[in-house]
């Protein structure tokens, strides 16, 4: 299979080598730029499987530049994930709204990085499923049917294992129960939006025994949304 390619945008220097090297280990191919006029430059040589765009840039800033990719219809299902030194609730949703797929507050480790950028690759379909699915400290193995926490393994029922499948898929994004209910269960079945909730309050008390029930956030009159984030 030949690598996927990444186009990183960012103007620290020191931050780019370390992306490009971060990324030349998970076994991507990885072209920079220091900002987005080089970044547009680049794009009529390769075009990239995703974009890793800094927020803050001299010039064109990365959102603004995101916002007028997004525009263009060739590239507006071209995967882009922000960085960004901010972590501000606004500007997450800011970031969301230009239609930027994901968001990583710096400073961030390789391996968040790396699992960010996977899971937004398979959720494009670029990159195919594969049994592990990584994100943060929690592996979720689809073939063996077990979640862990680093080297510990947890006791979930085949529903809130599913549950689990689809957050760590989906993180930092808000559902409603009728959502969940769609995704998790299938349209075709029903269930009260109440067992939801049940489900809900049973993972967290299995993620609680490890200090993690903090995952599973309420969104108050929505949801419920996963995340790692604060
Ligand atoms: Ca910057």
């Amino acid at each position: 299979m030949s690598k996927l390619n990444i186009l990183v945008v960012e103007d620290e220097e020191a931050i780019r080598g370390m992306l490009m090297m971060v990324l030349d280990q998970a076994g991507f191919s990885a072209v920079a730029a220091a900002d987005a006029e080089e970044a547009q430059k680049s794009l009529d040589e390769v075009f990239p499987d995703l974009i890793l765009l800094d927020w803050m840039l001299p010039g064109i800033s990365g959102v603004e530049w995101a916002r007028r990719l997004k525009k263009e219809a060739i590239f507006k299902e071209l995967p882009i994930i922000l960085l960004t030194a901010r972590g501000e609730e606004e500007d997450k949703v800011k970031g969301f709204e230009i239609g930027a797929d994901d968001y990583i507050t710096k400073p961030f480790s390789p391996k968040e990085l790396i699992a960010r950028i996977r899971a937004v690759l398979r959720r494009s379909g670029k990159l195919q499923d594969s049994a592990q699915i990584n994100l943060g400290d929690l592996i979720l193995d689809t073939e063996k049917h077990r979640l862990s926490i680093g080297d510990k393994q947890l006791e979930v029922s085949p529903t809130e294992f599913r549950l689990m499948q689809f957050f760590m898929t989906h993180p930092d994004k808000v559902y409603s129960r009728s959502q969940l209910l769609d995704q998790v269960w299938g349209r075709s079945v029903y269930i009260e939006e109440r067992t939801i909730d049940v489900h809900i309050r049973r993972l967290r008390k299995i993620l609680g025994e490890y200090g993690r029930e903090d995952l599973v956030q309420t969104v108050r009159g929505f949801g419920y949304r996963f995340s790692l984030l604060d």
